[in-house]
């Protein structure tokens, strides 16, 4: 694709809380051509996982999109109280506030390998969040892949000093 996918990700100045600079995905999944190749883009790192844990609730949209693609299963990580089986929850501080995420227990066999995909990576709690959530699940995050990245946030050296080894991968450039 020769456009600039970055064009298609609306800045929202204040959103949600003043000070905070919202990039909104909903124009690039609004145009079927770039969300595709967003999603085909993410798919060629779930080669060598068994299943893709999507991040409540932006990051369903690509990691669903992702599992249909690859042939690969789904794992809801989710906000708290969502889940009605047995769960694990891990709370977490974030750009604006604080969030608690969970995932079921007990679910998918020990040791299976997991892609974890959301829409962007701000300061990386929630990823490092997810990631730990799977270790404790008894599963193998194998990669974290975002749409976009606010690298003056500092994400991804968050996560690598939290996880170690785990790459993280962005799809769109800043
Ligand atoms: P963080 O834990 O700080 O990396 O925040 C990542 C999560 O919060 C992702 O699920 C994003 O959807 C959301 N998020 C945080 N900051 C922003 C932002 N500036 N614009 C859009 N989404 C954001």
């Amino acid at each position: 694709m020769d456009r600039n996918l970055n064009e298609l990700i609306r800045v929202i100045p204040d959103f949600p809380k003043p000070g905070i600079v919202f990039k909104d995905i909903t124009p690039l999944i609004a145009d079927g051509d770039a969300f595709i190749e967003c999603c085909n883009q993410i798919a060629k790192f779930a080669q060598d996982c068994d299943y893709v844990a999507g991040i409540e609730a932006r990051g369903f949209i690509f990691a669903s999109a992702v599992c249909a693609i690859a042939g690969k299963g789904f794992i809801p990580i989710r906000k708290s109280g969502k889940l009605p089986g047995q769960t694990i929850s891990k709370s977490y501080d974030l750009e604006y506030g604080q969030a608690t995420l969970e995932i079921h227990s007990g679910l998918i066999d020990a040791g299976k390998r997991v892609l974890v995909v959301d829409d962007v990576l701000a300061t990386g709690g929630t990823a490092v969040a997810a990631a730990q959530l799977l270790k404790q699940a008894g599963l193998v995050p194998t990669a974290v892949v975002f749409l976009l990245e606010i690298a003056q946030l500092g994400g991804r050296s968050q996560i690598a000093r939290a996880l170690p080894g785990l790459q993280t991968h962005t799809i769109l450039a800043e």
